[in-house]
């Protein structure tokens, strides 16, 4: 990442988000990093860029820090301790155990299957994989994720089973896509999101990401990161 000034402004955004489950504002950024709004605004630009955060399309306020949401999407994760009122939107299936992963903690992912409306329901944590028979969508192939990825997360939906994935694509006449299993999606989310709130984060390169990917039997061109 280039100018140290954005790790501070990308630490903030983690630290707020995994503390509040929320995004700070540009004044707020400013204000906890003794930057300029000005110069806040253009860093979160900067690691927009960098593929660090998402912007919302107005440019002004973060949109998402993967595996965190800003907005409403979803999937709701919770503390399995009810002590701790903390809340989340999982931007994804793949987000939503990415944020169990990043705070090592056990949550409940609450969220509905988009084919029969099932309210789902279920515990993931560190030592605990989701329901095998749960499975997860992806709608299109690795390279195009970022085309779009408030799209693609918005896609990355969970099932019963795989019989409502094709019930559900037949329906909506969706094709291109990808059902692989939830626990695999679990297992994948905890290397590649598991360091996203260390002190020493380091971006991932692209070779170490297809790497987590390949690590999980996800290989082939759909797979293949741009
Ligand atoms: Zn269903
Ligand atoms: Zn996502």
């Amino acid at each position: 990442m280039s100018a140290p000034d954005a790790w501070v402004i990308r630490d903030v955004v983690y630290r707020t988000f995994a503390a509040e489950g929320r995004a700070p504002s540009v004044a707020e950024l400013a204000r906890k990093t003794g930057l300029t709004p000005a110069l806040a605004q253009q860093l979160l630009r900067t690691l927009a860029d960098e593929h660090a955060l998402v912007l919302a399309p107005d440019g002004d306020s973060v949109r998402m820090a993967h595996p965190f949401s800003a907005w409403p999407m979803a999937f709701v994760v919770t503390p399995c301790d009810g002590r701790d009122d903390r809340r989340w939107w999982g931007g994804c299936a793949w987000d939503s155990f990415g944020i169990s992963a990043a705070l090592d903690l056990d949550v409940r992912i609450d969220t509905a299957c988009p084919a029969c409306g099932t309210p789902l329901s279920l515990p993931a944590g560190p030592a605990t994989p989701p329901p095998a028979e749960l499975s997860v969508w992806f709608p299109k192939p690795a390279d195009q994720w970022w085309d779009d990825v408030v799209g693609t997360c918005t896609m990355i939906r969970m099932f019963c089973d795989r019989g409502h994935v094709e019930d559900w694509s037949t329906a909506e006449k969706v094709t291109g896509g990808q059902t692989i299993d939830a626990t695999t999606v679990w297992r994948l989310s905890r290397p590649w999101y598991g360091d996203r709130l260390r002190p020493d984060f380091a971006p991932h390169t692209r070779d170490h990401n297809q790497e987590l990917l390949q690590e999980c039997g996800l290989t082939g061109d759909f797979w293949r990161l741009p």
